[in-house]
Parts: structure tokens; sequence; C-alpha cells
């Protein structure tokens, strides 16, 4: 503890950098994340199975265009914003300076190990902030290269890698930071906030939930099980913004299926849970929980397990209620429930019925559909004819709303996440109006024709 205390007062004591020294920052840690790409892909492989392409395009690819992105921008956001002053203020001129809240935690989960706890460090460096990192204790191998990584591109002051499991991050959270960051679950997203609430220390929680994915009778089937076999399945399904389950308009189910399990097999191959780039699932009490729900409804397509690998090939599960335990929590790995619907209004009452999740996404041709569930529905951000693709663009904001987070970040929100807007009215001293002074005569009947 006393440790921690002490790096977090040499962080407090950091000395704001300028803009230039931060892009300066950003642009030593692309160098040196470039030189440690190989170690990168060889952690992932060897804590999650992820084949080559998806590491880069999902972790390091991402990272990349976050720091591109704010580098080329970071001037623009970074300076002081003139704003108007209203009438009554005359004389004067308003301005908002961006200030670095000053310590910042990060805590990062470990299904995108890499890219999220280096998207959130991107953010808080660029907005002049110092940093203590906690990577998660589930993927080791990543957590050793990000510490690493880290260590040779800061200053201890400037950014500091802990890593160690629950009771460090208990310990953590006993700190006065000045901002926290946290991506993961629920449920420790609120053991987050409540230690946050002791200090009044501001929050980010990117947090997760079931996130539904909608097919409409008039979508394009074919180009929709494509999508989101791809969705579904990427990193066995670990990712926080998956389709957890599939609503789909009765009349089109079959030929979704079907082409579903076309695509699982052209992506996959022939036995999925044996193939060496086919995610694993992060721990056994992970898979084991994940094989408890194979027993729900009838298994269309897959089901296979391989205990030794962590292993669980691509499974759609059919005839499934709400009742049953697939339906009662976020599943987090490679198990696809499916449920149809009727009419719209079946679907809204659903979703409504439920938490605000993630992630949302339909697949339809019809614009009025469109507008009807994006009117009537609320949740994080999502998709229309596609699944994932919302959280890899610099230009939209990320996170969740209500149970599935709060706060959002990404591009120019990351920078302003991390950044404490500080108002500032520079009065003048040539002239000042006596009318709002207590003693002013008719200051009332004055300040009334103003404000009314
Ligand atoms: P988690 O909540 O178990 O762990 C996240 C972090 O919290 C880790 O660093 C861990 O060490 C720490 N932690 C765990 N238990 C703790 C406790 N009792 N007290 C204090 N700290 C604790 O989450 P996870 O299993 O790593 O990740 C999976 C969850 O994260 C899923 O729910 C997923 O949807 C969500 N997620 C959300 C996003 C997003 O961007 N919104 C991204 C990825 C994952």
């Amino acid at each position: 503890m006393e440790k921690l205390t002490a790096l977090l007062n040499k962080q407090k004591a950091f000395k704001k950098p300028s803009t230039q020294e931060r892009i300066r920052l950003l642009q030593n840690l692309k160098a040196v994340i470039k030189q440690h790409e190989e170690d990168i892909l060889q952690a992932l492989a060897h804590d999650l199975h992820k084949s080559a392409q998806e590491a880069y395009t999902t972790e390091i690819g991402m990272v990349y265009e976050e720091i591109n992105h704010t580098m080329k921008h970071l001037h623009k956001w970074a300076k002081p914003t003139r704003v108007k002053t209203p009438l009554t203020h005359i004389g004067s001129k308003s301005m908002i300076i961006k200030e670095p809240y000053g310590s910042v935690l990060i805590m990062a989960p470990w299904n995108y190990p890499f890219q999220l706890a280096i998207s959130p460090l991107v953010g808080a460096i660029s907005a002049g902030n110092a940093v203590t990192l906690k990577p998660s204790e589930l993927t080791p191998r990543v957590s050793q290269v990000i510490r690493t990584i880290v260590e040779r591109a800061f200053k201890i002051d400037q950014a500091a890698v802990i890593e160690g499991g629950v009771d460090v991050s208990t310990a953590l959270l006993k700190l006065p930071f000045d901002y926290i960051f946290f991506t993961g679950s629920v449920a420790v997203g609120k053991i987050v906030m409540e230690a946050a609430a002791k200090h009044l220390i501001p929050v980010t929680l990117e947090l997760g939930g079931k996130s539904p994915c909608i097919v409409m009778p008039d979508a394009d089937i074919k180009l929709a099980a494509k999508r989101i076999t791809f969705g579904k399945f990427t990193n066995a399904g670990q990712t926080c913004i998956a389709p957890d389950y599939l609503l789909v308009h009765e009349s089109v189910k079959e030929d979704l299926l079907r082409e579903m399990m076309t695509c699982i097999h052209d992506f996959y191959g022939e036995r999925p849970e044996t193939q060496p780039h086919f995610g694993k699932i992060v721990s056994t009490r992970h898979f084991d929980r994940l094989s408890h729900f194979l027993t729900n409804g009838t298994i269309v397509t897959g089901g296979q397990r391989n205990e030794h690998e962590l292993k669980i090939a691509p499974t759609i599960l059919d005839h499934i209620t709400w009742e049953d335990p697939v339906m009662q929590e976020e599943i987090f790995g490679p198990i696809l429930p499916v449920m149809t619907f009727d009419s719209l209004d079946e679907v809204t009452e659903m979703v409504k019925a439920r938490p605000k999740p993630l992630a949302l996404y339909l697949f339809t041709t019809n614009k009025k559909t469109e507008t009807y569930i994006l009117d009537n529905l609320s949740f994080g951000g999502g998709c229309i004819n596609d699944t994932l693709m919302h959280v890899a663009t610099p230009y939209l904001p990320f996170g969740g709303v209500g149970e599935s987070g709060m706060g959002r970040y990404h591009g120019k929100e990351s920078f302003f996440t991390f950044t404490h807007e500080k108002s500032i009215l520079r009065q003048t001293n040539r002239f000042d109006f006596s009318f709002r002074y207590p003693n002013a005569k008719n200051g009332l009947d004055i300040i009334r024709t103003f404000l009314k």
C-alpha cells in the first residue's frame, strides 16, 4: 500500500506537459509499441489464442488509429476556446481552459487486454494526465508486455503499470486518484463506483450486458448471416459488444440459421474447437460457466468442447426462452441463443423490459423500421446492417448507458473524458456597472430590463 501511495504522490506532483510534449509522448509510445509488435502478438496468442490477423486488427491496429487521430487533432482540442459573453457581462471575455484531471487510474479487462488498456491510456496522456494502469490478471503474458512498453515509453511519474489481482485493485481503489476509468463487468463497476464515491472521484464505467441482434424479414439474409457470425464469434464471443442473442423474425429464421451455419464452416473450418487460432475461453471458471449453457434449448450447430484447450465450437441454440439460464446473464462466449418475434412492438417490449444494452444491431432494409427502433430503444451504440464496426472509428463516441455504463471515449471524446473544462471570465477594469451592487439606486429595475 505504501508503494502505491508513494507512486500516486509522485504522479500527483507530475508537471503538466505542453501539447507538443504530449504529442512527443504519443509518438514515442507508438514507436515502442511498433518495436514490441511481435511480443504483443505472441502474448495474445498465448493468453487467448488470438490469430495474428484478429490480434493486429482489433488490438494493435485500433491503438495505432487512436494515436494517429489524437496526434493529428490534439492542438485543436487542447487550446483554450473562446465563447460568447451575454449582454449582462458586457466588457468581459469568456473562455474554457482544458485542464488535465491530474492522476488517473485505468483498470482494464482481459478480453482485448492490449487495446482496452492502451486506448484509454492514449486519451489520458493526450489530456496531460499522469496514469496508473492496472491490466487484467487473467491475461498475464499480455500484462507483462504492457508493462515493458509503458516502462520504456514513459517515466514512472507520467505512467506506470501495476500488475495484480483483486487485492491490488482493491488497494488502488482506496487511493485518492483524480479520475478512474474502468472497463469490465457490471458487478465490479458497482464496486468501483462505490469506492470512487468515498473520495468523490469522477468515473467512466465501460461495462457490458446483453446486446440484442434483430433481424427483420426484409434484411439481406446472406449478408446478415456473415456479419452476425463475424460479430458473435470473433474472439470466441468474448467481446463486450458481441451480439449476445438473436431476435429474428419467425419467417426468416430457417434461412438465417442455414446461412450462418455455412458462414461458421467457411470462417472456422471443420472442427473449430481444435483449431489453434480459434479463440480459447480465458479460464476454467469461464469455460465451466459457458458449458452449462449448452444444455439450454436445442443445439442447431456446434456444442463441441475441447476441455484441454478451453475451447467451445461456435454454437447456435434454438428454442430458447427468457427463463433459460443463458438469458439470465451476459454470455461472453461463442454461444448464440435464438428467439423469434412476429411484430416490431414485441421486439421493443422485450428489449425495454431489460437493462439498457451496450450495443444493439438491426438488420433491415426498411428505413421506417430503422427509425422506429432508434426512436424507441435506448442503448450505448450499435450498427444498422452490421455488427461491432461502430467501435472501430475514432469519430463515434463509444460507451454504455444505464447498466451498460457511463461516459464515453475514442478520438475527441477520449481527450474530453480525461479533461476538466475550466470556465474563466476575464473582466475589464476600464468600467464597472454599479447596478449589481446592493446599494445601487434603481438596481432592481435595471436588472429587470436585462433578466426578463
Ligand atoms: P471484471 O469486472 O471481472 O474485471 C475488470 C477489472 O476489474 C480487472 O482489472 C480486475 O482485476 C478488476 N477486478 C475484478 N474483480 C474486482 C473486485 N472485486 N474489486 C476490484 N477490482 C476487481 O471484468 P472482466 O471479466 O475482465 O471483463 C469482462 C466484462 O467486461 C464483461 O462484462 C464485458 O462486457 C465487459 N467489457 C466491457 C467493455 C466496454 O468497453 N464496455 C469492454 C470489454 C469488456
